[in-house]
């Protein structure tokens, strides 16, 4: 039986665990972990298209989501909400699967671009978190529009030999090397991420111009997909660009190093946790907090581009109407500047 001091000890007691526990949750909450921020915001910052920080550390505001189907692409993996990403980046996606189109690749099946408001994901990447980055894969679209289900469901198929780190010729053609040409034809474009198995197939089989070879570099994963970069874009001044890719065509001993045993070793001693996993709001760019707080468009619906690079907009009567949701253009993107480049991306 509990006598009434000892309860009143016992509530003291409560109290003071329940404070001690708000003060901690109070800590935390006041420096949380960047994921769980970012990955809880459904609808992106209603503010201008600025991208702060790195591909790897960073936000970014005022995003637009791809349509899930344009004319000529389909989205996939719709329940992940990545669709998002800096106008230039949307709008270049809808261009580039109007031209892939026309060269005979039947439209974009599209994977992440960011999450609304960028940052580092719950799962998966660890760029994709300022609005610059969007995956492809390496499969034609079929005819057919896919079900939701499907989207989630249906797995990209690897170009590259199991347990090998060559083409599968059975899968490769010279359509998958037309879509790369494509997406590194743009001057936005920085980097085109491949397996390294994709980027000697085309150091072995290209004609004619191979300057587009620059932009495409051997990385890990990217069998099954292929990874698009853009630029930092004007209007961003806390975007932090990446160092500019090697000159040359990249066929050579960087190449080469990625078909020796060194890239492919595990790692040794115990698992170190991953960026993504471990980064707090306080180790991103301070104005991502400011991006977190900022309010969000009225829907979707409104920051969303469709096939003809405009945003559709649902209005009162439940009629869809097109309107610009960018800014107006930008200047033209500049060319990096060549410099040395240490291996990798
Ligand atoms: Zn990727």
């Amino acid at each position: 039986m509990t006598t009434l001091p000892g309860l009143r000890h016992c509530l003291a007691a409560i109290a003071g665990a329940a404070c001690i526990i708000a003060m901690l949750a109070g800590i935390t909450s006041a420096d949380p972990l960047a994921k769980d921020v970012f990955g809880a915001k459904k609808l992106p910052a209603a503010t201008q298209p600025r991208s702060h920080g790195f591909y790897s550390k960073g936000c970014f505001e005022g995003g637009v989501a791809i349509a899930t189907d344009g004319p000529h692409w389909q989205a996939m993996r719709l329940s992940r909400n990545r669709r998002w990403g800096h106008p230039t980046m949307v709008k270049l996606l809808a261009k580039l699967s109007r031209d892939a189109a026309a060269d005979g690749w039947p439209g974009l099946l599209i994977g992440d671009l960011s999450q609304p408001r960028g940052g580092p994901m719950l799962t998966g990447h660890a760029s994709h978190q300022i609005g610059l980055d969007a995956d492809v894969w390496l499969m034609p679209m079929p005819s057919r529009r896919m079900s939701a289900a499907e989207r989630e469901n249906i797995s990209a198929v690897s170009v590259i030999r199991q347990g090998g780190l060559t083409v599968d010729e059975r899968r490769w053609t010279p359509a998958h090397a037309a879509v790369l040409k494509r997406a590194a034809s743009y001057g936005e474009v920085e980097r085109i991420l491949v397996h390294p198995g994709i980027k000697k197939k085309l150091c072995d089989t290209v004609s004619g111009d191979r300057s587009w070879l620059r932009k495409i570099r051997p990385f890990w994963g990217h069998d099954s997909h292929f990874h698009i970069r853009i630029g930092c874009q004007s209007g961003s001044p806390g975007c932090k660009p990446q160092a500019a890719v090697a000159r040359g065509e990249g066929c050579d001993s960087s190449l080469a190093w990625w078909f020796t045993e060194e890239p492919w070793r595990p790692a040794k001693g115990p698992a170190k946790p991953k960026a993504r996993d471990v980064m707090r709001l306080s180790a991103l760019p301070a104005a991502c907090r400011a991006v977190l707080d900022a309010p969000a468009p009225a829907s979707e619906a409104a920051v969303t581009i469709g096939g003809e690079g405009r945003t559709v907009i649902a209005d009162t009567s439940g009629q869809a109407s097109a309107a610009s949701a960018y800014a107006p253009e930008s200047t033209p993107p500049k060319m990096p500047i060549p410099a040395a480049r240490p291996l990798g991306r």
